[in-house]
């Protein structure tokens, strides 16, 4: 099997790119590398079981040989990073789903799309199953994230209706752990960052939004199963233990030890208020469930950073 992985350097793409060579698959990573490092995958490309190419996948992807599957990763993931790359962004979801689908369509190869709980929006209705429509701000802050992942999922389908290709949209909900950039602003970096140097933790809002936060190995392990099964249509992926940020915040400064206090700044522009998934769809068709507790996985994280020595 030979799957090309776009933004297999990135976080969870090399998550997902350890998970696959343990499995014996080949792997052709396509990464411009504005968020990810060669360094998540180095020793996979080392070995000769990945091949690495660096390029934008808003060109055009010209991949030699045969593919099984296309899974297309690439895109900034981040708040602070996606309104400081807004066009990128945008065109990454939009450009960079046309291409890679088109590579898909062309090798014969089955296509995974990474979607997101961003779909929903700052959902009216909680939690979120894969039948709600959500409420999203067509011009708002986080736009060019929100309608990209929006316009990639009607890509992905219009692919389907006109050309039959096998399709599986993986609707990712917040995810954590191990190779996050510790200054990519997401909020589990953030507070385990501030609360290791004993600086303030910065809330944004009073707190009472809530996320339901995936420890990486379970995102992936549903990834993983989601490419091999015989499912094709839309399916949430994430952990429906949900944590409120100011609860979160508490949390991690307990777990550290730290002296950090918590400081309350502006809450941006349609932060969603509510996040957590209905995973009854991929329970049912991917026979699995998250086995990583909030608490273990922050254990993990907190152990790597300080080995790290990011703090
Ligand atoms: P990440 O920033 O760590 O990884 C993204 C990777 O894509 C990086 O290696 C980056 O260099 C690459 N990339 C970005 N734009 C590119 C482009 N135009 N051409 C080529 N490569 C490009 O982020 P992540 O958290 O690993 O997210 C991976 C995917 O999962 C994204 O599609 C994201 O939207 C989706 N997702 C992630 C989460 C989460 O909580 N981490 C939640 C929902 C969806
Ligand atoms: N957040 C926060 N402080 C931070 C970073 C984030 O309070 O230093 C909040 C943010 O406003 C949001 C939640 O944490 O309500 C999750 O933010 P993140 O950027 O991780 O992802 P999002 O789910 O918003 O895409």
């Amino acid at each position: 099997m030979r799957i090309v992985v776009t933004g297999g350097a990135g976080f969870i793409g090399s998550h997902f790119i350890e998970k696959i060579v343990n499995e014996g698959i080949e792997a052709v990573v396509v990464d411009n590398l504005i968020t990810g490092s060669v360094d998540n995958i180095k020793e996979y490309i080392d070995k000769g079981t990945v091949k690495f190419i660096q390029q934008d996948v808003q060109e055009f992807i010209d991949i030699e040989g045969e593919v099984d599957v296309v899974m297309h990763l690439a895109s900034i993931a981040s708040p602070k990073a996606y309104v400081k790359y807004p066009v990128n962004t945008l065109k990454s979801g939009s450009l960079g789903t046309i291409n890679s689908l088109g590579l898909a369509k062309v090798k014969k190869a089955k296509y995974v799309l990474a979607s997101t709980s961003e779909i929903y929006g700052d959902p009216k209705i909680s939690p979120q199953k894969e039948d709600y429509w959500g409420n999203v701000n067509p011009v708002g802050p986080r736009s060019m994230y929100d309608e990209s992942k929006r316009f990639a999922e009607a890509a992905a389908t219009t692919y389907v209706t006109e050309f039959g290709l096998d399709v599986k949209i993986a609707r990712i909900f917040n995810t954590y752990g191990t190779r996050m950039k510790v200054n990519d602003g997401r909020v589990v970096t953030n507070f385990l960052y501030q609360a290791l140097n004993n600086e303030d933790i910065t809330i944004y809002g009073d707190g009472s939004q809530t996320r339901s936060l995936s420890y990486v190995t379970d995102t992936v392990e549903y990834l993983f199963r989601l490419m091999k099964s015989e499912y094709r249509g839309v399916v949430n992926i994430g952990n429906p233990e949900e944590i409120s940020i100011i609860d979160l915040a508490k949390k991690i400064i307990k777990k550290t030890n730290s002296n950090s206090k918590i400081v309350h700044l502006d809450l941006p522009e349609d932060d969603p208020k509510k996040r957590k998934p209905d995973i009854s769809l991929a329970v049912e068709e991917l026979g699995y469930s998250p086995l990583v507790t909030l608490d273990e996985g922050l254990s993990v994280l907190i152990q790597w950073l300080e080995e790290k020595k990011i703090n």
